[in-house]
């Protein structure tokens, strides 16, 4: 049926000469390429790609290539009567500033307020605005503050080493930035000092001039804390930017698409995932070593984990928890009888020995499931498959 449709006809000999982009898809078969109309055409596709004729031939075998922008932060109007905001989600009671924008810009286009990038408290995820005050030709100013965008962000996204994070770190997080660092918070926050902003960043410190928005400083510490959660930026990175790099879209779509690829269909042995497979790249090299390295190790943690639960959860049985009231009950019956017939002490004392050993051993498993899983687990079956099917392909035997 779909190989008659004229539409599939037509979509079949155009990506047999090219690739296609979606849109083009979709003006092909509706003449428009609307939201509607290019999921109708993706749900169309997904069946041409499932439907085989008699030699299980796809009726139109696909590739995808997906691009997806990373998110390098977010900056926002300090305008909480910002006209950009009206009419959109941001027209909200709890949101303190004026619109939002996804690239670095000075003044806001809707109303000409100085723009400063979001930040969020890693505790409670309240929203700030980050900047330093600095003084220069005899008044205080709001600059922009920088982060250092130099880092690798592959590197970000391997775990911290906690060891390194001493107080002493504070001066390296805010080396790019000349100025003292505050925040722009929401008028709600305790603390919060309003002060007059010009749209050239100027501060009026009393007069009622410019915009008003609400500065909050360090304590007498010098140290900035969230005035929501009061948490205290110890290490100068409570506070971060809003940014979604590559190694974190990757790390979540790639599972997701993985899942819906068709399985390698010539494997001998059993395979993660059935031996999916996916391309992905990177204009990162060093990134993408990273990113394969974290993605095997998440994918083992998360296999030893799934094993150790269910290894567990098999032991904790209800019969074990059974075994153990019922062996102490014969063990406190067989004291009690000793006790009043002392003379069957030496009779019963063989059999109360062996029991006492099988509570003792029963016991040890049922509190300590850890220690026995270090031995299932080399054991396994499902781990000396994955060492087989994985690492010997890799890493083949050294002299072979
Ligand atoms: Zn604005
Ligand atoms: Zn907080």
């Amino acid at each position: 049926m779909l190989a008659a449709d004229p539409h599939i006809r037509q979509w079949r000999s155009a990506l047999i000469q090219q690739a296609r982009s979606l849109s083009e898809l979709a003006r092909m078969a509706w003449g428009n390429d609307g939201a509607k109309a290019r999921q109708t055409t993706l749900q169309l596709l997904d069946m041409c790609t499932q439907a085989v004729n008699d030699k299980n031939e796809p009726l139109l075998p696909l590739r995808g290539h997906f691009f997806h922008r990373a998110l390098t932060g977010l900056w926002a109007c300090t305008n909480a009567a910002c006209v950009g905001r009206r009419q959109t989600a941001l027209d909200a009671p709890h949101w303190a500033f004026g619109k939002i924008f996804l690239e670095r810009r000075q003044h806001c286009d809707a109303c000409g307020s100085p723009v400063y990038e979001l930040v969020q408290c890693s505790e409670c995820s309240a929203e700030h605005l980050t900047v330093v005050e600095a003084s220069e030709k005899g008044d205080d100013w709001l600059q922009p503050r920088q982060y250092d965008q130099n880092e690798d962000e592959f590197q970000q996204a391997l775990e911290p080493v906690e060891e390194d994070e001493t107080e002493g770190d504070i001066a390296d997080a805010t080396a790019p930035s000349r100025g003292l660092p505050r925040l722009l918070v929401s008028p709600a926050a305790v603390h919060a000092n309003p002060v007059g902003l010009h749209a050239d960043g100027r501060l009026a410190w009393h007069q009622p001039e410019g915009i008003r928005v609400h500065l909050l400083g360090p304590d007498s510490h010098g140290i900035l804390s969230c005035p929501f959660c009061h948490a205290r930026d110890r290490q100068g990175k409570l506070f971060r930017p809003i940014r979604l790099g590559a190694p974190f879209l990757l790390q979540t779509a790639i599972p997701i698409v993985l899942r819906h690829l068709p399985p390698y269909p010539h494997h001998v042995s059993a395979l993660p995932l059935d031996g999916r497979r996916l391309i992905s790249f990177t204009d990162s090299r060093q990134g993408t070593a990273r990113f394969a390295a974290k993605m095997q190790l998440e994918t083992e943690r998360d296999f030893v984990r799934s094993l150790l639960y269910h290894s567990v959860a098999d032991r904790a049985r209800p019969t074990d928890c059974q075994a153990l009231d019922t062996l102490r009950d014969e063990i406190i019956k067989l004291e009690q009888a000793i006790k009043a017939q002392p003379s069957l002490g030496t009779l019963l004392a063989s059999t109360l020995a062996e029991k006492r050993a099988k509570l003792q051993t029963l016991d040890i498993i049922a509190n300590n499931p850890i220690d026995q899983k270090v031995v299932d687990l080399s054991s396994s079956q499902h781990y000396s498959l994955v060492e087989n099917a994985i690492y010997r392909s890799v890493f083949p035997p050294q002299g072979v």
